[in-house]
């Protein structure tokens, strides 16, 4: 997909929706491999140079998310990848499977999620 202004603002949008979904603080979003470089290493540290070769990234200690808009085909996969970074934010102990493409499709269909607590003892 092109990045113009438009789908910049429409992806803060759905970032923002999906986000309250999840009960979680909205993060940064990262919408280009430069954005990425541009960022300081420390941060994107391991998932830097290689960002460019997925759909999405998320950098879970930092509240940031690429969503590589370059290499996203249409509105579906765009959608899809937002709320898979999301669940990587909400679910930090969840790996991928099918438990995780669940949640990812309940948030898509609007579930709502209560925010996510640590073990209280
Ligand atoms: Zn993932």
């Amino acid at each position: 997909m092109i990045l113009d202004d438009d789908l910049r603002l429409s992806i803060l949008e759905k970032s923002g929706i999906f986000s309250n979904r999840l009960s979680i603080s909205e993060p940064k979003v990262l919408m280009s491999s430069k954005e990425v470089l541009e960022m300081p290493k420390e941060i994107t540290v391991g998932r830097r140079t290689t960002a460019y070769k997925y759909y999405g990234v998320s950098y879970m200690q930092h509240n940031l998310i690429f969503i590589n808009v370059k290499k996203i085909p249409d509105e579906k996969a765009l959608d899809d990848t937002i709320a898979h970074e999301l669940v990587h934010l909400r679910f930090p102990y969840l790996s991928h499977g099918r438990r995780f493409n669940k949640l990812v499709r309940q948030v898509l269909k609007g579930k709502t999620f209560p925010p996510y607590q640590k073990r209280k003892r």
